[in-house]
């Protein structure tokens, strides 16, 4: 018959760490949309890496907020000084998965928890969603004379974005405490494509693509509504494209509800106390 795994073995929400990377500006206009949708449904492991205080955020979720101390520009060195501290507080948290998201996606907790149990945590696994259709290819600076070229797939940023601690532990020597930094000094490129150069083109674990990760870069309302709850992260236009949304209808209009994270939230959980009440006949 069918091998049961053993129910200690089984992947729980708590065994993964969301690290979701802010800035002091968005803390209003977007992580209060992610306390009151996602975010409360996985208040124990998701952790918010800002870059200035604020008391409110601070009331609100405790030491799940990290003051990275990183500057608040939108520069590579910010962005990497962000993920190094990411990296190192996951370390830090023994748990057995690492997931990182931006302010703009929405987490579909449940398939998140399936599309990990699929993996074991003790392997090499890098999951998320290629940003380009062939690999990149980078410069490589080293000591003595001039550049190597490396060509390497990385998982986008804006799109989430996990890896296994097995891998995670083996990054080690390039990412954890001050070294992450170095190393995208050496081939300039952001933070999501440092961490594809230090798992495929160091450590030679290639990327696991998936489908099931988003970001606004891609045309959200081209996909299916009726796939839209079995994805993994979802995401919304930013100022230049508003209408870029997932095309999902339910509790709340476009004008109530212009990133569907509501709208999406209440399908998934319609006992939340805010989602409209379904009527009795
Ligand atoms: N971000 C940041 N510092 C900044 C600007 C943005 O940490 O100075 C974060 C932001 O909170 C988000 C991510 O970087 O999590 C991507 O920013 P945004 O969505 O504004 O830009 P995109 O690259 O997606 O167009
Ligand atoms: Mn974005």
């Amino acid at each position: 018959g069918p091998v049961r795994s053993h129910p200690k073995d089984q992947l729980e929400l708590r065994d993964i760490f969301i690290a979701v990377k802010t800035t002091r500006k968005y803390h209003k206009s977007r992580l209060d949309l992610l306390f009151q949708t996602w975010v409360s449904r996985a208040k124990e492991q998701t952790f918010i890496f800002t870059d200035g205080e604020d008391k409110e955020l601070r009331k609100k979720a405790g030491d799940n907020v990290i003051n990275t101390n990183c500057s608040a520009a939108h520069t590579r060195q910010a962005l990497c000084c962000k993920m190094s501290v990411e990296y190192d507080k996951f370390i830090e948290s023994q748990k057995k998965w690492f997931c990182h998201v931006d302010d703009d996606n929405y987490v579909i907790l449940p398939s998140l928890l399936r599309l990990l149990s699929s993996y074991s945590h003790t392997q090499d696994v890098y999951l998320g969603r290629p940003s380009l259709d062939h690999p990149i290819e980078a410069a490589e600076r080293v000591k003595s004379d001039g550049s190597t070229s490396v060509k390497f797939w990385f998982a986008t940023g804006g799109a989430g974005f996990c890896i296994s601690r097995g891998l995670a532990l083996k990054m080690s020597p390039w990412a954890s405490l001050g070294n992450f930094i170095s190393t995208a000094e050496k081939i300039r490129l952001p933070d999501d494509c440092t961490i594809g150069y230090i798992i495929e083109a160091l450590l030679e674990v290639p990327m696991t693509h998936t489908r099931l990760f988003h970001s606004h870069l891609e045309n959200l309302q081209r996909l299916p509504s009726d796939t839209v709850l079995r994805q993994v992260t979802l995401s919304y236009g930013g100022y230049e494209n508003r209408r870029n949304v997932v095309s999902i209808g339910g509790a709340f209009s476009l004008a109530e509800d212009p990133s569907r994270f509501k709208t999406v939230h209440c399908l998934l959980y319609a006992e939340t106390e805010w989602c409209p009440r379904k009527k009795h006949h």
